[in-house]
């Protein structure tokens, strides 16, 4: 973008497997930019009719490698905007990686982590909240995650943040021109409709960033420690969490695996769950990287189950973890089928508590209950986008600068003031689309993306 090195770079054709790695059905090889249609005459001895599934042997140099389906689409009209080759061969890594090379000799090079995306974004074909939802949407652990990417990824998101953008627009040109000709306006600092239209306009951010913070919830989850002395029935709490989980969810990879032992999905809301248990033991060594990990990751956890066995006389003190602080500490009775305290919630000392028991499943309705809530997550809430910490961090900046400009205006009657606020509120909204951005925020982005994506 302006960059001339850049235009050449994003003259070049890229191709990668489309497909995950491993043996499948299908396999696919995506290809986007000029070579795309020299490529597919020199493997296919034709391009494919544009939008077509045409059957096909894919031959290499000298002889046949795989025989398949080959779809072709012409730019603009395609998912980069360039034009696009994908050859659908047979699933396994050997086969998909020759008709890879194939492609290669013929002049394209292996796309890098996102870059179809990239160059979707660049070419206008998605704005960049679209983009990074489709990364979210195949990344979802959970039903309620995948409904809320493929709200943004369909626009619903932007399609929000461009509306309180042409407001902010609006407003600040309204602003701006009564501070520029300041004869031809009556005195616009005394006209309380500028106020009531800044509160219109907070309403409707403070709205919209409710929205996403339960769509950053359902991408990224809570984390939830287990703590208590030992035998207090740690273990047995989280296998019964376990069992409340009704989707299917897999490893998160890359996340510290040794420190979570669990990661469920509660009400749709993705749980990480510690257990302090394989902590203690970790332990006796001595600090290892896993405990200095286990400890940091305590640190950031939502909120802290300290779990009590209700059974014993005198509850023996404590446990030997250190507690982070500043973590929501809620206190579980556990075994209270021993105890024959009532099962659920209950207020003592200023506090809700939660008498359970893990072996039989009584009280845990209400545990889950809990927990959801302190996530702030409200699983009935419609119109959910998915968006990340990225977001929220663009949303809260343009809220502090649209709360400050108000202030200027109503303390100082300083309208000049007023005027910067709401350009820095619309430059923080304009990031999340990717209006204004920077090629570090890009590269940042889009290299979390998998290849072929
Ligand atoms: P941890 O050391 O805190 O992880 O505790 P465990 O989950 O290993 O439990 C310690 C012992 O308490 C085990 O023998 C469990 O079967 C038992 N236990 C755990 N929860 C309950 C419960 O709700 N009722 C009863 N009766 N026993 C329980």
């Amino acid at each position: 973008m302006g960059d001339p090195s850049k235009t050449v770079e994003y003259s070049d054709t890229i191709a990668a497997i489309a497909t995950p790695p491993g043996r499948g059905g299908i396999g696919v090889v995506r290809i986007s930019g000029k070579l795309a249609r020299p490529i597919a005459e020199a493997v296919l001895g034709k391009v494919p009719r544009p939008r077509y599934a045409v059957f096909a042997t894919f031959v290499g140099r000298d002889d046949v490698i795989d025989e398949g389906l080959a779809l072709f689409f012409p730019s603009p009209h395609s998912f980069t905007g360039e034009d696009v080759l994908e050859l659908q061969g047979h699933g396994g890594p050997a086969i998909l990686d020759l008709i890879l090379q194939r492609v290669f000799s013929l002049g394209a090079r292996a796309a890098r982590a996102g870059e179809f995306s990239e160059r979707a974004f660049l070419n206008g074909k998605l704005d960049l909240a679209q983009a990074e939802a489709i990364a979210d949407l195949i990344e979802s652990g959970t039903e309620q995650a995948a409904k809320a990417a493929l709200r943004s990824l369909q626009g619903l998101f932007s399609e929000a943040v461009n509306s309180v953008l042409d407001d902010l627009i609006s407003l600040r040109t309204y602003v701006e021109s009564a501070i520029d000709f300041p004869d031809e306006e009556i005195d616009f600092l005394s006209d309380h409709s500028v106020i009531e239209r800044i509160d219109l306009l907070q309403q409707k951010l403070d709205d919209l960033a409710a929205k996403s913070q339960q769509g950053r919830m359902l991408r990224d989850g809570i984390t939830v420690v287990l703590a208590g002395a030992p035998n207090a029935g740690k273990s047995s709490l989280m296998n019964a969490l376990a069992r409340e989980d009704t989707s299917i969810v897999s490893e998160i990879p890359g996340t510290t695996r040794d420190v979570i032992r669990e990661h469920i999905a509660l009400k749709g809301l993705p749980v990480y769950l510690l257990d302090t248990a394989g902590l203690r033991n970790a332990a006796d060594q001595i600090e290892s990287e896993g405990v200095r990990r286990a400890k940091a990751a305590m640190e950031q956890a939502d909120l802290i189950l300290f779990i009590e066995d209700d059974s014993r006389q005198s509850p023996e003190d404590q446990t030997d973890i250190d507690l982070p602080r500043g973590v929501p500490v809620t206190r579980v009775f556990n075994k209270i089928d021993l105890s024959g305290r009532p099962a659920g919630a209950f207020d003592e000392e200023g506090g809700w508590h939660y008498a359970i028991a893990a072996k039989t499943g009584a009280g845990l309705e209400d545990l889950v209950n809990h927990i959801v809530q302190q996530a702030n997550y409200h699983p009935e809430a419609s119109g959910v986008f998915s968006a990340r910490r990225r977001h929220l961090d663009a949303l809260g900046r343009a809220q502090a600068h649209i709360a400050e400009g108000r202030n200027q205006l109503e303390q100082y009657r300083a309208g000049e003031l007023l005027a910067e606020e709401l350009r820095q509120a619309q430059r923080a909204l304009s990031e999340i689309t990717g209006e204004f951005t920077t090629e570090d925020l890009l590269g940042e982005i889009f290299s979390g993306f998998c290849i072929g994506k």
